[in-house]
Parts: structure tokens; C-alpha cells; sequence
């Protein structure tokens, strides 16, 4: 069995391992437009528990992982200078080049083929194959090739984000609101290292544009944005790894598989990257792919067939869940008018899922601080 591999991110570096752990004979052979060493933005964080399916189905894996990563059990919304925090609402993170290198390295001692530095214009270069799979994230090739096959949507978010790291280091994962003359900012950030933190700065597209954004370049976009949470950096620079302001795709695809290729990971669908969940969701496709052909041999059909029946319910769930999020991002500017409390509540609330029973199971700290 020949499987072709498009994209050495999470999913597809994660399939790979365990499809040729699971079956030594079978050919894995993956392609990756970067090096071994390079990859873009910083750290990811994972929600509380997101990592439990590791636990469970890659023990070894998660050991290893969790030895590498920074964890705290609650969240913090930094409102006009106020700190509020949200207990029980714990995360975890990694950098995304220790990850990167961590499976690239468990990749190579099973013996599964990388070509790093290869771009891929065209899926004829990768040659007969019984398995495509599409791990090429957001702006996958193979799912522009068979567009008319898998019927995908992309919605694209209005905000505009850059994505930077700092030496500040950060207590827990805090979403900061900062307002000046031009408009309205909000930064995701959290330390991944004991000595670097992500920092990624959202705004509206009018107050983007109003700052002159849009036509600033790097290095003066990353000082306008220093200026705007010189509060919260400490004297820290942000720095930059190829960090342009992008909007967020908002993708998914009416179908999963197209003859032998499928999608997994991001270029089937993304999560977006305020529930922490979008790798997580890569790592839980590559698994779930990984057993469908534990279960169902070699026989390429059946397996792809198995994998999007057990998966598709799941994720459409999360995906809804994600995309609610965003929408609320979208909406922030209009939500700064709320006193720092409730913008918390808000915020917890977003999705529409969390009772004030549950909130206060979970948070009993935070709830007992609601305002009267
Ligand atoms: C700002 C931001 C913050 C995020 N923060 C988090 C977070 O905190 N937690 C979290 O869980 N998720 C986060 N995410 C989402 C997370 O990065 C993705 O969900 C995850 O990386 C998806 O993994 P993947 O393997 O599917 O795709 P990717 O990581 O995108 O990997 C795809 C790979 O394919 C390669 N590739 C693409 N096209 C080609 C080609 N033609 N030829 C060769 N190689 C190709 C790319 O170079 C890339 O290495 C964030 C995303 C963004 C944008």
C-alpha cells in the first residue's frame, strides 16, 4: 500500500506516524513546501481536556507532549485596566515548532518519508498512489483540485490578525481589550515556553484601516502594535515570523473524500483559533483515519467511508461551536461598552451552550464575583 501525503503539519505528520506504526510494510511518503526547521506563528494552546483523546488512544505520544508544555487552570479578560478572571477554564500550550520537530523526529525513526522543501503544484507529481491524503491546510491544493468533488465553503472573517510572539511572559492565556483614537484591539495571549508567550493582535476592518494598517509595513505595524499594549508588554517587543495581518478562513466541505484522496486537518475544515481547538481537531482526524484502516485493512473505500462516519458528527458539533466564537470576535468593538465583568460573562456565554448552572460549576470564583 503507497500513500501520498500532502502537508507535514499537525495532521499530516500525525497520520503518518501512526498509519506506518500500525503498518510497517506500507509506504508513507510526505510533502512539505518548508523546511524541516521553519514553521509559522508561535505557540498553540489547547483547551482543558483536548488532549484526553491522547491520552487515551497515544499514550506514549501524550507523555512525551505534556512533558513539553506550559499549563494553567484558569483564563484572564483584561478590560479597561480590570483583570477578571475565569476560574476552572484551564488551558495548555506548546510551541508549534517543538511540536513540529517532535513528530518529525518519531516520523523519521518509523521510517515514514518526508520531502521537506518541496512545494506541490500539481497532484500528477505525486505519482501512483493508493491514498491521497490532504493535510495542505486552509488553502489546500488537493481540495482546490477536486473542488467540484468535495463542494467546499469558505467564509471569510472580517477581522484582520497578526499573529506575533513576545519575551513577556504571560500568567495564563488572557484576552486583552485595549481602545485608542483609531478604534478597538483585542490580543490572545499566552505564554508556550517558559520564556516566550504568543501574542496575537485582532482588530475590526475599519479600525485596520483607520490605523493605516493597511498600508503599513511589517516592521511598522508590529510598532503600531506594541504602542497599543506598551501596557500590557512591559517593555517586551513583539516579534515577527512572517506575521501579516490575514483574515480567518471559515472553511468546510460538503464532502470528505473524492475516489482515494481525502481531506483531513485544516484543509477540511478550520476551527477558529479562539476555542484552541484547531489542532487538536488535526490530531483527533489523524487518529480517527489512522484506526478506520486499522479496522478495515487496505481497503481504501471502506476505511474512508468509516473514518467520515465516525468524525463527521463530532466535528460538525466543534465546528458550529468554533465558528459562534468568531462571530463574537466579529462583534467585539460593540461588546466594549460592558463594564469588565460582564464583557467576561459575555465572552463565556458566546456560544450559547453554558448555563449560569454550568458556568458556576465550573467556575465558582468568577460567578460569585457578578455584579449585584
Ligand atoms: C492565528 C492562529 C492561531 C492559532 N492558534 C491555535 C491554537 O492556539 N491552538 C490550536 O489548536 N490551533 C490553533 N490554530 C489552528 C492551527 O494552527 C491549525 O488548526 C493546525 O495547524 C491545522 O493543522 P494541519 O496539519 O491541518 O494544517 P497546517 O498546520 O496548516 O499544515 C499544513 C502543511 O501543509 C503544507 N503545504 C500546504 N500546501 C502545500 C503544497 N502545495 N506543497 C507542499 N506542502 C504544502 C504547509 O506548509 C503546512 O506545513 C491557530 C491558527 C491561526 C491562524
Amino acid at each position: 500500500m503507497k500513500i501520498a501525503v500532502l502537508g507535514a503539519g499537525p495532521a499530516g505528520l500525525l497520520f503518518s506516524l501512526l498509519i506506518k506504526r500500525r503498518n510497517p510494510t506500507w509506504e508513507i511518503r510526505v510533502y512539505e513546501q518548508n523546511p524541516a526547521d521553519a514553521t509559522f506563528g508561535f505557540g498553540v494552546v489547547f483547551s482543558q481536556g483536548a488532549l484526553a483523546f491522547l491520552e487515551r488512544d497515544a499514550p506514549d505520544l501524550h507523555a512525551q507532549l505534556s512533558a513539553r508544555m506550559e499549563r494553567w487552570p484558569m483564563q484572564r479578560i483584561v478590560h479597561r485596566d480590570e483583570q477578571v478572571d475565569i476560574d476552572g477554564n484551564g488551558f495548555s500550550a506548546i510551541s508549534r515548532l517543538a511540536l513540529s520537530q517532535f513528530l518529525q523526529r518519531l516520523c523519521h525513526e518509523s521510517g515514514v518519508r518526508v520531502d521537506f522543501s518541496h512545494t506541490v503544484s500539481s497532484l500528477a507529481e505525486l505519482g501512483p498512489a493508493d491514498l491521497i491524503v490532504g493535510a495542505d491546510g486552509a488553502n489546500s491544493l488537493v481540495r482546490r483540485t477536486f473542488e467540484s468533488q468535495f463542494r467546499p465553503r469558505v467564509e471569510w472573517l472580517q477581522n484582520r490578525f497578526a499573529w506575533y510572539g513576545t519575551s513577556q511572559v504571560f500568567e495564563c492565556l488572557t484576552l486583552t481589550f485595549r481602545e485608542n483614537a483609531d478604534g478597538a484591539f483585542v490580543a490572545h495571549h499566552y505564554r508556550y515556553a517558559p520564556d516566550m508567550s504568543t501574542f496575537i493582535v485582532e482588530c475590526d476592518a475599519d479600525t485596520w484601516r483607520r490605523a493605516g494598517l493597511d498600508t503599513k509595513d511589517e516592521a511598522a505595524s508590529r510598532s503600531y502594535c506594541e504602542q497599543v499594549f506598551a501596557p500590557d508588554l512591559g517593555g517586551h517587543e513583539l516579534i515577527s515570523n512572517k506575521s501579516v495581518w490575514r483574515q480567518f478562513p471559515l472553511v468546510s466541505n460538503h464532502n470528505w473524500s473524492a475516489g482515494n484522496v481525502i481531506l483531513i486537518g485544516d484543509a477540511l475544515r478550520t476551527m477558529h483559533f479562539s476555542i484552541g481547538s484547531g489542532t487538536r481537531s488535526a490530531f483527533e482526524d489523524a487518529i480517527a483515519l489512522d484506526r478506520a484502516f486499522g479496522e478495515a485493512g487496505p481497503h481504501v473505500p471502506a476505511a474512508l467511508a468509516a473514518f467520515e462516519q465516525q468524525r463527521r458528527p463530532v466535528v460538525e458539533k466543534l465546528h458550529a461551536a468554533a465558528n459562534q466564537s468568531s462571530y463574537w470576535y466579529e462583534r467585539f468593538p460593540d461588546k466594549l461598552k460592558l463594564a469588565p465583568w460582564p464583557l467576561a460573562y459575555d465572552y463565556m456565554t458566546r456560544s450559547g451552550r453554558i448555563s449560569d448552572e454550568r458556568l458556576t460549576t465550573m467556575a465558582p470564583a468568577f460567578m460569585a464575583r457578578r455584579p449585584t
